[in-house]
């Protein structure tokens, strides 16, 4: 038993140290990802070959095309939608408060939760997700996991997936690092151990800092935007006591509540790279217009910088 145990822990170090000094993150991350369906359907490939030529390139060139995104600060989404998150629970009274908040709104909320108060409050970690909230793995003590070896942030994050997934009855699908510290080899190793997407968050509260609801609704009211992830922590009294006011105003302004994987879902890569391309390409196919454009000016007795901006913008 001694042996097998030593075994196993010695493996899953080995693994975890080579993705943590791998120079380049996309590689670790695709190998695994890759290494687990290929097992399987070992067999089944070979039909695949033979009986559907056409298709069969078709679903195996986008897949390492594809950039895994590891981390969201916020998302692009073509809607009002956000994500309220509240981290480091759960806690005995502070949280069922805020659960009566959220389902009287009908708002489904994420809760990054904290391995070891999960075991000291497993009821609660079961209510969330009956309630229709998404739960997320935050560490099990919340360490700075940057100053971790790479055996201890493991033990961090399995114990975690491990009493969410037994207590609460659901696998954590996301992670959030405590504090936001988390490299981005141990970003990448999370995503091939577990799948998780690293999340940050662009709306901070900063409700543990100064602990008053009045300025946690200002900051929230004032940075929330189609796409944000606010980020809250549902174990101080004064947060939670902010909530029925930061919601009721978040709805008013016709902002609409989604998880994190739900907002995740709609995210698209943003056009704006697009953007410039087409502004370089319009001075040259307008180059005459604005040759003409000016010597009329001239006649009006007009600066050269002025006309170039104003026909700039016709097209
Ligand atoms: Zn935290």
């Amino acid at each position: 038993m001694l042996r097998l145990l030593a075994f196993t822990v010695l493996t899953a170090a080995a693994t975890f140290t080579a993705f943590a000094e791998g120079s380049a993150p996309a590689a670790p991350a695709a190998a695994p990802v890759a290494a687990e369906p290929a097992a399987n359907p070992a067999s089944p490939a070979k039909p695949a070959e033979t009986t559907d030529t056409a298709s069969a390139p078709t679903p195996a060139a986008p897949a390492p095309a594809a950039p895994v995104k590891l981390t969201f600060t916020r998302c692009n989404v073509d809607g009002p939608y956000i994500a309220i998150t509240f981290d480091d629970g759960p806690h005995p009274t502070q949280t069922p408060r805020l659960l009566a908040m959220l389902r009287e709104r009908k708002i489904h909320a994420t809760f990054f939760l904290v391995g070891q108060c999960v075991a000291e409050n497993p009821e609660i970690a079961k209510q969330i997700v009956q309630e229709g909230h998404e739960v997320g793995n935050h560490s099990w003590s919340h360490p700075n996991l940057l100053k971790l070896s790479a055996d201890s942030v493991r033990d961090q994050l399995e114990r975690t997936h491990n009493v969410i997934t037994q207590e609460a009855g659901v696998v954590p699908l996301i992670m959030r690092p405590p504090y936001g510290n988390f490299s981005q080899q141990q970003r990448a190793w999370a995503h091939a151990t577990w799948n998780y997407p690293t999340i940050i968050w662009d709306v901070d509260s900063l409700d543990w800092k100064h602990r008053n609801p009045a300025k946690t609704e200002s900051i929230i009211m004032a940075n929330t935007r189609p796409g944000s992830i606010i980020l809250c922590h549902d174990i101080h009294k004064t947060t939670v006591d902010a909530m029925p006011s930061v919601l009721d105003k978040l709805i008013a302004k016709g902002f609409k509540f989604v998880t994190v994987s739900e907002l995740i879902k709609m995210h698209h890569e943003p056009i704006a790279p697009l953007v410039p391309a087409k502004v370089a390409k319009a001075p040259t196919l307008t180059a005459k217009k604005a040759a003409t454009a000016a010597t009329s000016l001239k006649d009006l007795d007009t600066p050269k910088p002025k006309a170039k901006p104003k026909t700039k913008t016709k097209p």
